[in-house]
């Protein structure tokens, strides 16, 4: 082996044994990524979960029907619509609760002048579907 192919792997072997190293630590700090149902998911409360949240975006899953609440009078609007989506850009969907959470809400609840948001937004979800109120334009 010349000397300079001696010198070169000596240098990627320390490479490589600086990324396992890496790799060990990472390891060890396990990231286990956040839920995305917000009624599912474990409270906010480190910047990981908060990075992988706000690069997924708000839960906003678009089913062809969704529940009927049948806490809410008959003649009233009673199940939720994707179409607040377009309304409330922040407004997410649970699945397994049928409720809405507000996610600027739930990813800075700890937040210094956010510690009062509402429970209904950020833990309990909303269900009053008939009180919703779509902004912009009117259906056509
Ligand atoms: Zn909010």
């Amino acid at each position: 082996m010349s000397s300079a192919l001696k010198a070169d792997s000596e240098i990627v072997l320390e490479a490589l044994s600086v990324n396992h190293d890496e790799l060990m630590i990472f390891e060890t700090e396990k990231f286990e990524p956040i839920d995305r149902d917000p009624a599912l998911r474990r409270k906010i409360s480190s910047d990981a979960d908060r990075s992988y949240l706000i690069n997924q975006g708000p839960f906003q899953p678009k089913l062809s029907r969704y529940p009927r609440n049948d806490e809410i009078e008959l003649g009233k609007h009673c199940y939720f619509s994707s179409d607040w989506y377009r309304s409330f850009p922040h407004l997410e969907y649970s699945i397994s609760k049928d409720a809405c959470f507000c996610f600027v809400c739930q990813i800075f609840q700890d937040e210094v002048g956010h510690q009062k948001a509402d429970e209904a937004w950020t833990s309990r979800g909303v269900r009053a579907w008939h009180k919703m109120k779509s902004r912009g334009k009117a259906k056509t």
